[in-house]
């Protein structure tokens, strides 16, 4: 592997042909993009900003390569540059929580719209980790103040650095406990909007994911606690009928788990349960709706 890191400073141009050759080498198979959001990253830029013959000092070019080497060793990209986009947010990204995909941010769409901008209340978000979910339906929407609960210290360390990040301090809190452990009757009656990307894989189907997820990603955001890949949405289910406040629930679910639904809708037959697709066209969230 050729690792463009030393000598003296060289053009963007060169750079990415060089970086590209790096990441291909790796099978990264975005080098393209990817190579662009390093270089772009260092150079306190945006990927559509680089121009061939912007100058990369020696300096600037050493941190490069540092980065490229985290990525060939699949390193996920958000961590490597330790920020990831989300709803048109930025949030501070590494391997205390998961990296966000693409259909969480779905999700958030989907719950920002069905919650409308003007409504007020208190949203949990059930292990919360960087709290890409309910701080970016938070600040999309001004009336709302979020709980972030989660059993890892460390993600809920994330989730408070993420809210100072987005000025949401005064209406972003962090609870720590495991799914609705440490949630009281009275503060349940409370909960208005109950959001959660909750671990949904199958013990048995982890060590098939992606090296990027399977060596950084922490397991237990991902592990079902249950061989059947659905313990975290019965340990929701259980306390759902506490929440006599309760006008929306959003879910994210794993491609086969649309059963989620059912046994939402046992828990709480009084709301409207559906599943929504992804991009793939996959089952992938659970929306439920009180009342209309
Ligand atoms: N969608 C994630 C993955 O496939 C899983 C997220 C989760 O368990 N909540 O890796």
């Amino acid at each position: 592997m050729s690792t463009p890191c030393c000598g003296p400073s060289v053009s963007v141009g060169s750079l990415l042909t060089e970086s590209i050759a790096t990441l291909n080498a790796a099978d990264i198979s975005a080098a393209d993009f990817e190579a662009q959001c390093i270089i772009a990253h260092v150079l306190d830029t945006r990927p559509g900003r680089l121009r061939d013959s912007m100058v990369v000092a020696a300096v600037q070019r050493r941190l490069i390569g540092h980065l490229l080497a985290l990525r060939c060793r699949r390193m996920p990209l958000n961590y490597v540059l330790g920020n990831a986009e989300f709803m048109g947010l930025e949030f501070r990204c590494d391997s205390r929580a998961l990296s966000p995909r693409p259909e969480t941010e779905l999700l958030a769409e989907l719950l920002i719209e069905r919650i409308g901008l003007s409504a007020t209340g208190l949203l949990l978000d059930i292990g919360c980790g960087s709290g890409v979910l309910g701080l970016s339906v938070a600040h999309h929407v001004p009336g709302i103040t979020v709980v972030g609960s989660d059993v890892s210290l460390a993600a809920l360390q994330l989730f408070i650095e993420n809210s100072r990040r987005l000025g949401l301090t005064d209406r972003a809190f962090a609870v720590s406990g495991s799914y609705l452990d440490w949630l009281s009757s009275g503060a349940a009656s409370m909960v208005r909007f109950l959001v959660s990307n909750p671990p949904y894989v199958r013990p048995d189907d982890y060590l098939e994911l992606q090296p990027e997820i399977v060596r950084y990603e922490p397991r237990e955001a991902l592990v079902s606690p249950s061989a059947d890949g659905l313990g975290a949405y019965h340990q929701i289910a259980t306390r759902l009928d506490e929440m006599t406040g309760l006008q929306l629930v959003g879910l994210e679910i794993g491609y086969d788990q649309s059963e989620v639904a059912q046994i939402m809708k046992q828990a709480r037959p009084d709301m409207r349960w559906s599943v929504e697709k992804d991009y793939s066209g996959n089952p992938r969230i659970v929306l439920g709706e009180c009342g209309g």
